[in-house]
């Protein structure tokens, strides 16, 4: 690097000023005050800013950010995407799960290009990053995956993603099949391409896809991989209620106990949905420590079933949130979710419900820890990587008890549209409106005619 780049790197820095922070760190702080982010990095907070500033060169930061009116918290965390989706959003409506993905996601997954991923990752991320989501674990397609990378990459966001892996299964486009020491070689060359890519924005997963697409030698190959390299593996489980009966038929019990007889099961595994996972299956995932991830709105439309988060939460699983893809929500909007998984279990525990607070933080600091990336993410605290949302709160849908409880302002009445400034390691990638990586006219343009075109291909 050039050194007047370097100096320039050196000195970048933005102050927040004027907001409400609402750190979720350990105490859950919440106190009026400004956030200081220098190189990439949380610097200082409230009252240790002004000792902060006075260390930069000339006394004050190079940018500053007024966010009086609002609420500054850690990015949010999307825990369980596919990026891949985005593109099939509307188009198979009213399905359940298994014939959703039989007669429509896989065929459309198969007819994919590297162009027609990148617009579809890109129109994701477009309304991601509008949204506040600074962090996205994303299941890719089979294919391709180096296209998702960049198109990652690019956006600012940050991101652990991986090619889904599929090696049976009724009714899977030949396309999509891979053999299972083919699907994982190409997983972990990937890994070597992005894997720490970007600064360490961006990570690499293994995702296979779920039982039923998946040989036992391939969950065995993904298991010892992910333990000699120390990837995520991220997976569905217990998804929807026709799921269970062919699971058993097929594996001979459900999908937890399967994956613990097989040592799928670890601190590094994180599964989505796990609609249908009996106390003995959450008790089997806290014993490994595994992780699962909520996804509220995807159950409801796919008619999943409600999955009890207030459960896995009190039985001591490492939770997060996440949208599932845009084809089966239809939106990504941790704001919905946030609302939904607080009604949801309000209706399942009347007497005990699942306070807001620890709503936000199923979307920020637990998702982090579901990830694995807690100690870098999650939480406004010094030293963190200055991922962070600043959530507008003055506006009449907000009023007029607002500032009374903000974890209560998050969940129940603010909106993704109410996000005012998205940044990712101190880069600025949305504010008021403007988006710093992205064009969305474009960015619609390319997916509608990238759809089109998908359909004609779609096998
Ligand atoms: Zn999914």
């Amino acid at each position: 690097m050039p050194r007047n780049d370097a100096r320039r790197r050196e000195l970048d820095s933005l102050l927040i000023q004027g907001g409400t922070l609402v750190c979720m760190d350990e105490a859950r702080t919440v106190s009026r005050g400004d956030l200081l982010a220098a190189d990439g990095r949380i610097v200082a907070l409230g009252a240790g800013v002004p000792a902060a500033l006075a260390e930069l060169p000339g006394g004050r930061a190079t940018r500053t950010y007024d966010a009086n009116g609002a609420l500054v918290l850690p990015g949010f965390v999307h825990a369980h995407l596919h990026l891949c989706q985005t593109l099939f959003r509307g188009f198979a409506e009213q399905s359940d799960l298994l014939n959703w993905l039989r007669d429509a996601i896989w065929p459309l997954e198969a007819a994919h290009t590297e162009v027609s991923l990148a617009a579809s990752a890109r129109l994701g991320a477009c309304e991601l990053i509008a949204g506040g989501v600074t962090c996205v674990n994303d299941m890719g397609t089979v294919h391709h995956t180096d296209a998702l990378g960049s198109a990652l990459e690019a956006s600012g966001l940050r991101a652990v993603f991986g090619p889904a892996l599929m090696d049976q299964g009724e009714r899977v486009p030949a396309r999509l099949l891979e053999g299972a020491p083919r699907a994982l070689a190409s997983a972990l060359a990937l890994a070597d391409r992005w894997h720490g890519a970007a600064s360490g924005r961006l990570r690499v997963s293994l995702a296979p896809r779920f039982i039923l697409s998946c040989s036992e030698r391939l969950w065995r190959d993904v298991t010892d991989a992910s333990r000699e390299r120390g990837l995520l593996v991220h997976t569905h489980l217990a998804e929807a209620p026709t799921e269970g009966g062919e699971v058993k038929a097929a594996v001979g019990s459900h999908a937890a106990p399967y994956f613990a007889k097989h040592g799928v099961l670890s601190p590094r595994f994180v599964g989505a949905h796990g609609v249908w996972l009996d106390e003995g299956e959450v008790a089997l995932m806290k014993q490994a420590d595994a992780a699962l991830v909520h996804c509220p709105g995807s159950n409801l439309k796919l008619g999943s079933g409600l999955a009890d988060v207030r459960r896995w939460r009190r039985a001591g699983v490492r939770c997060g949130l996440g949208s599932d893809g845009a084809a089966c929500n239809n939106r990504l909007d941790t704001f919905a979710e946030m609302g939904l998984a607080a009604g949801l279990a309000r209706a399942k525990h009347r007497d005990d419900p699942l306070p807001a607070r620890d709503v936000v933080a199923l979307a920020t600091c637990d998702g982090a820890e579901a990830l694995g990336l807690g100690a870098e993410i999650g939480s406004l605290e010094t030293g963190k990587r200055a991922d962070v949302a600043v959530v507008d709160i003055s506006r009449a849908h907000h009023a007029p008890f607002a500032d009374r409880d903000p974890y209560t302002t998050l969940v129940h009445a603010a909106r993704a549209d109410d996000v005012r400034l998205t940044m990712v390691d101190g880069r600025v990638l949305y504010a008021n409106g403007r988006h710093a990586t992205l064009d969305p006219e474009r960015v619609v343009a390319d997916a509608t005619r990238e759809s089109q075109a998908l359909l004609m291909r779609m096998p």
